[in-house]
């Protein structure tokens, strides 16, 4: 932990607004909103960073404490849970070890179980049918028990592509609950033809 900003930040202009480049990502097909747009004054940095949720152990991390909270699927190692709501897009899940790691200190056996496992919460969203893309997103600035997030962009809706999906789920209308419902049970039986339990 460091209280001294990195030289990349020290030259950021804390405290300015910075002209809104040219070419910048309001401009884009894909961004969701239109208008005048500017860029927020950049805040000082705050060093150092408070901690995430779970930095200090399973005592403190929701999903710890909460293990079976919105899982609609789970083997002995990892579960896959929705995020509570009906969601814009035709589904978003998360996919989270079981034990408390994040992806730096993950074991090495659960780190050779990932790959193989995120192809097949791809290939299950995809047996939805009407899904063109599978975004899948590990930022974890909130909580540091890893969790993948896995957010599928419905076939046909070219102005959904790329970085702003998530941004989209947002502010499109929230799916009917019983067929938010029912893509969750779809996907969590295809995964569990693999293998584990559907919970959903
Ligand atoms: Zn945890």
């Amino acid at each position: 932990m460091t209280s001294t900003p990195h030289p990349f930040v020290a030259r950021l202009p804390v405290g300015e607004r910075i002209p809104l480049p040219e070419n910048a990502m309001n401009g884009w097909d894909v961004f969701p909103f239109e208008g005048e747009f500017q860029v927020r004054v950049l805040e000082p940095p705050v060093l150092p960073e408070p901690p995430r949720h779970g930095e200090d152990g399973p005592d403190t991390c929701r999903r710890c404490q909460n293990p079976e909270r919105n899982v609609i699927w789970g083997d002995e190692h990892w579960v896959v849970t929705h995020v509570g709501d009906p969601s814009g897009l035709p589904l978003l899940v998360m996919l989270h070890p079981r034990g408390h790691h994040d992806l730096l200190d993950l074991p090495a056996a659960r780190s050779a179980e990932l790959g193989p496992l995120m192809q097949r919460i791809e290939r299950a969203i995809l047996s939805l049918g009407g899904i063109a893309r599978v975004h899948v997103n590990r930022w974890g600035d909130g909580g540091a028990h890893l969790h993948i997030w896995f957010i599928a962009r419905p076939e046909g809706m070219l102005q959904l592509r790329g970085a702003c999906l998530a941004i989209w789920d947002d502010v499109l209308p929230k799916a009917p609950v019983e067929e938010w419902q029912a893509n969750l049970a779809h996907v969590a039986q295809a995964l569990a033809a693999d293998g584990g339990t559907a919970y959903a």
